[in-house]
């Protein structure tokens, strides 16, 4: 098992800076996440790590050795990508065998043996003989992994794997995805731009903008203490209000916006920029109090999304209940309310 560190990478294509001055530690068994919109850089980033690309600045190193002039093929790396990728003319078996093609199995076991252990591993036992186009996504997206784990390689890639699956099938397999990547131990980078997928699979991620890093983080930090106004809307549902504050004399601040104002517990003055989301809203009475006009509401199922206009400021707000259109108070503690970092 190893490391994957990335040391001031950059990437440059003609002017486009497609990784710009990234540097993260990807820690021995840890699932690692980049995350960000369309054209940030995240696949750039996973191919120099694989070794497809090379930089124009910086490092990528594996357990503390650079990378520099090391092949792919001599990386000890597994890729995974978004299409499927499986040769339609070899079978389930001998498509997973092609993973052994630069190295032997490890412990000594033979490639048929190792074969059938990763199939049991990605919940396909004794489909050797099958052909891929006999698979569903879903498997056919198992077998790709069982492919890439076949040489027991220290880091394994998943660039998009599950964006071609429905919904329900790419929940089924994410859960399989971190299992086996916690039963194998193995350090792992993983590419989406599906902030849910982010959150709800690693032990860390990196929200991406325009080749930079903008926050690492657990999943839990990022959502609730985003670094920046761009992860603020990116990473979850948001409101993000801008005003400006005054330092209350007691404690906390004021945010005027426009002739309206709410409360904040930090003590901030000035222009800001302050994160409100939508779940520590309510509608009702009790400590900050906005008179609003409730718009129109979604159902979610386990909730409703309720838009709302707030003198001129859209306010998502999700609930248990939707009150009818027309004027409605929404309320929230200070303590909610989260002025970002300039
Ligand atoms: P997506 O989710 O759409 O795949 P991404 O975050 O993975 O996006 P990259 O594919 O890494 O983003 O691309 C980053 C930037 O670099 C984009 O502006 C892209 O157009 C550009 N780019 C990537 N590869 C090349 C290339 N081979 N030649 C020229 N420009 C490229």
């Amino acid at each position: 098992m190893t490391s994957v560190e990335l040391d001031g990478l950059v990437r440059e294509f003609g002017p486009t800076r497609a990784v710009d001055d990234v540097s993260v530690t990807v820690a021995d068994g840890e699932f690692f996440t980049l995350v960000g919109p369309s054209g940030c850089g995240k696949t750039t980033t996973l191919r120099l790590i694989a070794g497809f690309e090379n930089p124009d600045g910086g490092d990528v190193r594996f357990g503390g050795e650079s990378t520099t002039g090391v092949p792919p093929e001599d990386r000890d790396v597994g890729i995974v990508f978004q299409s499927y990728a499986l040769f339609p003319h070899m079978t389930v078996g001998e498509n997973v065998a092609y993973g052994l093609r630069f190295r032997d199995p490890p412990d000594g076991v033979s490639t048929a043996e190792r074969v059938a252990e990763l199939l049991e591993l990605v919940d396909l036992p004794g489909m050797e003989d099958r052909e891929p186009s006999a698979l569903s996504g879903g498997q056919q997206q198992r077998v790709a992994l069982a492919r890439a784990l076949a040489p027991g390689p220290s880091v394994l890639l998943l660039d998009e794997p599950m964006s071609a699956l429905d919904a329900r099938l790419r929940e089924r397999l994410r859960g399989k995805v971190k299992e086996i990547q916690r039963e194998l131990d193995i350090t792992t980078v993983y590419v989406t731009h599906d902030q849910e997928e982010a959150l709800s699979v690693s032990d860390r991620v990196a929200v991406m903008h325009d080749g930079r890093v903008e926050q690492v983080g657990t999943p839990e930090a990022v959502y609730r203490e985003p670094a920046s106004r761009f992860v603020a809307e990116f990473v979850g549902d948001n409101n993000v209000v801008d005003g400006s504050a005054s330092p209350l004399e007691t404690r906390g601040s004021s945010v005027a916006v426009g002739s309206a104002s709410f409360d904040v517990a930090e003590s901030a003055s000035g222009n800001v920029a302050v994160s409100l989301r939508p779940e520590a809203l309510s509608f009702g009475s009790g400590g900050n109090e906005l008179d609003v006009v409730v718009e129109r509401a979604e159902f979610l199922g386990d909730a409703y999304k309720v838009y709302c206009d707030w003198h001129g400021t859209q306010l998502l707000v999700k609930t248990t209940d939707a009150p009818e259109p027309g004027p409605a108070t929404v309320t929230f503690p200070p303590e909610a309310a989260d002025v970002l970092p300039e």
